[in-house]
């Protein structure tokens, strides 16, 4: 099986025709990532190298389909870098560390409908519960809802004074969390044609061009998947840890086994599984559960992978009738089981990083 290692050794054998050093050594080939039959790279050139751009394009392509085991080639061209390096900055450097944010959480799924966008929520609230100050980053382009999980559908978030790059996207403060979502930039009923490498720029513009002031931990909502987007988005952002979503549905959990082996390939830490939809609450009678999903998916994922399993969250009319209503849960209902386990979650998220 084709490694990164094995893709950036062929690829360290392209040569600048100038200085006559490899790509690889350069960084003008950078974030080189397998998922295979597929190879991504980024392509980072200087304005100065713009003019040998087709040939090391040919050159990259030629040398990594060789491998048997590859049959598709993305080359992200990083437009940032020849503005950037004329400025005597790199862009690149930034992603290590954004000023002001301590930790980056992404929550994630292998598929959409799980309850992904309704953890990430409840999670950011529960740990401004905790007195951390928390952000949430929306960033599930097919389906970012959580406006309306948040109740804020009507605002637009404000901008700083100043102009071109110096402005800032103010982010909308609800329930003691920072929200920024891609909602805000997609018109209702708009299509969502973004393709990955627009995504990246517009993901880092989040990143940097937000006020976020000073954040102890920022959630972001990943697309679900694990295609072009969720890969691209891992890239741009540098994520202190992943958690992954599922259902108790064996089922799902190939799905959501390709979500966790896409996190492995990019280097993404893994905190952990959480299973939502666990079991029924009925609300006329607390004490009953009913696993009306099956059981097990969970503990299954978790095992597997030698990751701990974080939560079981149940299924409550209560959590759909507060996200229906735009209060979260964990706010509106702090008695509830499921609020009482988003809890436990933000003290396990805040214990693996703060003490
Ligand atoms: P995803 O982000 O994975 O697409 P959502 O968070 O939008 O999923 O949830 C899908 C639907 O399931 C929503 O209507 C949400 O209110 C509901 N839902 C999610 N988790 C639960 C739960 N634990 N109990 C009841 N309903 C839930």
């Amino acid at each position: 099986m084709t490694t990164v290692e094995d893709a950036k050794n062929v690829l360290s054998k392209i040569l600048d025709s100038g200085s006559k050093k490899n790509l690889i050594e350069l960084a003008w080939i950078k974030n080189v990532r397998v998922i295979l039959p597929r190879v991504i790279i980024t392509l980072s050139l200087p304005s100065f190298a713009n003019s040998q751009r087709d040939r090391i394009v040919q050159e990259v392509r030629n040398k990594l389909l060789k491998f048997e085991d590859i049959n598709d080639v993305q080359i992200e061209i990083d437009h940032n870098v020849s503005q950037s390096n004329e400025k005597g900055e790199n862009n690149f450097q930034e992603l290590k560390n954004i000023k002001g944010i301590k930790h980056i959480i992404a929550v994630s799924s292998g598929k959409g409908g799980v309850g992904k966008s309704t953890i990430a929520v409840n999670i950011a609230c529960s740990l401004a519960k905790l007195g951390l100050k928390t952000g949430l980053l929306d960033a599930d382009i097919y389906g970012p809802n959580t406006p309306s999980l948040l109740g804020v559908t009507e605002e637009n978030p404000k901008v700083t004074d100043g102009s071109g790059n110096d402005q800032r996207l103010i982010p909308i403060k609800k329930f003691g969390i920072s929200l920024v979502s891609m909602g805000f930039l997609i018109e209702e009923g708009q299509p969502v044609i973004w393709r990955g490498p627009m995504l990246n720029s517009i993901i880092k513009q989040f990143l940097y061009q937000v006020e976020w002031n000073y954040l102890d931990f920022l959630v972001i909502d990943l697309p679900p998947g694990t295609g072009d987007a969720q890969i691209s988005l891992s890239q741009s952002v540098p994520i202190s840890g992943a958690i992954v979503v599922t259902t108790p549905q064996q089922v799902s959990l190939q799905d959501a086994r390709r979500g966790l082996a896409m996190f492995k390939q990019l280097g993404v830490p893994l905190l952990g599984v959480v299973e939502n939809m666990s079991v029924f609450i009925p609300p006329d009678m607390p004490d009953k559960k009913y696993e009306i999903f099956g059981k097990g998916g969970g503990k299954i994922l978790a095992k597997e992978n030698d990751l701990p399993l974080l939560a079981q969250i149940p299924i409550e009319i209560s959590l759909v009738n507060e996200s229906n209503k735009g209060i979260p849960i964990s706010v509106s209902q702090p008695d509830k089981e499921s609020s009482i386990r988003f809890t436990e979650l933000a003290q396990i998220i805040r214990k693996m990083f703060i003490n």
